[in-house]
């Protein structure tokens, strides 16, 4: 049976864990201080060697993208953080942030050292002020004890860390969306390529690596690539954050290596809600096509969940029992998506408009025959045809919904309604 492993979450139940002197007694900086013996490539290399993926959805391995900054010019270069969680339902980011903030702290002073950049980002959403007021704490903490700032722990090496708060928007979670909103400008996404690796932040290359990417690099230097690599499965090494929600005894975050199963998470959960049972469930955010209870063995990695054609994601395992209509749920996420497209585009602009007022009529019992189809040729429409991954993902709980529960969607239009009891999916009075 797989445990939980816990090197991001080591210091969570610690008195005042997010302090730096907690961090300092679990090995804190010992990371950086071996880094700043090591070359840049040996750096790159390590974090290549690891197979660390990126952790805030894609997937892309990490050392890679380091690898794909263009040969050093002598002008800025930047590393930019991916606060911005915001996929309903990921959870994982925010809870590590207050936590043990120096985790992050650390990983971006590692990987500026890699990337040899001068300059680190963290855009964290807007809304968490308290988290963006513990990161300015964290990082002033690391400023005085001299490992950020100038001449980083005697080195010579030289960064500053600014910590910026966006303005709430999920589109500036989108890695292009993010650069234009912290240069100032209204967040939208950029074409790619150029890649940010190439052409980021103030057009110059820039590094973008989500929360827990960079999290997790101070352990690899620390322990060692292969220390990571040992862990997970595949290509899907190491370990990650389970964030799970809903329907479920003890929701929270779980650290596991990557190729858990949702029924081995359960059991340390304490299992689905007493008296229920498991009707489905995201294994990576409302943008991933979901599962069932015939998907509680599949391995939580990168390729398994693929080949059980849905996506890994960001480990935001949202719960649904037998009480819930999954009518209701999905035009909740639609809303959602609806709301926060940016509007450059027209397929996603449009189609999770129309998307949101079918599924609304359907719910309320105005929906007619034709109408499922209708919502899978709206999301015909959009997957693959919209600027950026948000429209693509607003179309996954529609199809997969579809084609797991098309008999639910058909009872509201026959039925003229929701045969649900919405008191009784209800988690809090
Ligand atoms: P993507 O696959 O297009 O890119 C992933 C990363 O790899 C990017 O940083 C990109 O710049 C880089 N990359 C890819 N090809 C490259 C190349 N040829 N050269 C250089 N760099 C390259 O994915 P995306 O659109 O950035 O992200 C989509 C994912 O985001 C989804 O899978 C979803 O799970 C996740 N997501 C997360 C949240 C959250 O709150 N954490 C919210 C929404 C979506």
């Amino acid at each position: 049976m797989t445990t939980l492993t816990p090197v991001l979450t080591d210091t969570w139940d610690a008195e005042r864990s997010w302090t730096l002197e907690t961090y300092l007694a679990h090995d804190g900086y010992a990371a950086l201080r071996k880094a700043l013996t090591m070359t840049p490539a040996d750096l790159v290399q390590t974090v290549k060697d690891s197979g660390l993926r990126g952790r805030g959805g894609a997937g892309f391995p990490t050392g890679m993208k380091w690898g794909f900054l263009p040969p050093d010019d002598g002008k800025p270069r930047y590393l930019v953080v991916n606060a911005d969680e915001s996929e309903p339902g990921t959870c994982k980011d925010i809870p590590l942030m207050m936590a043990s903030p120096q985790h992050l702290v650390e990983g971006v002073a590692i990987t500026s050292v890699a990337i040899n950049c001068h300059h680190a980002f963290i855009y964290v959403r807007g809304e968490v002020l308290h988290v963006y007021r513990r990161l300015l704490a964290a990082v002033r903490e690391a400023y005085d004890a001299g490992y950020l700032g100038k001449d980083i722990l005697g080195s010579g090496f030289d960064l500053d860390v600014t910590v910026h708060a966006g303005a709430g928007a999920y589109i500036c979670g989108e890695e292009t969306a993010l650069l234009d909103s912290l240069e100032g400008r209204r967040g939208q996404p950029r074409l790619k390529p150029p890649f940010p690796a190439v052409e980021g932040l103030y057009a110059r290359p820039t590094v973008v690596n989500n929360v827990e990417s960079i999290a997790s690099v101070p352990a690899i230097v620390r322990l060692g690539a292969d220390w990571f690599a040992s862990m997970g499965v595949g290509r899907s090494t190491g370990h990650g954050l389970f964030s799970l929600s809903g329907h479920v005894t003890r929701p929270g975050q779980y650290e596991a290596p990557l190729g858990v199963t949702l029924r081995e998470l359960l059991d340390m959960a304490g299992g689905v809600r007493a008296g229920h049972e498991l009707k489905f469930w995201t294994p990576g955010g409302s943008s991933t096509p979901m599962f069932t209870s015939a998907h509680l063995d599949v391995p939580l990695d990168y390729e398994s969940v693929g080949a059980a054609k849905s996506m890994l994601g960001t480990r935001a395992l949202q719960l649904f029992d037998e009480t819930t209509c999954v009518v209701r749920a999905v035009s909740r996420w639609t809303d959602f998506y609806a709301h926060e497209s940016c509007g450059k585009c027209t397929p996603c602009r449009e189609g999770t408009y129309w998307m949101k007022q079918v599924l609304r009529r359907i719910e309320a019992g105005g929906g007619a025959d034709g109408d499922i189809d209708l919502l899978l040729d709206l999301c015909d429409n959009i997957l693959g045809r919209a600027f950026c991954a948000l429209g693509d993902g607003a179309t996954s709980p529609v199809t997969s919904s579809i084609e797991l529960f098309r008999d639910e969607y058909q009872a509201h239009i026959d039925g003229h309604g929701c045969p649900f009891d919405p008191a009784a999916s209800a988690l809090f009075e």
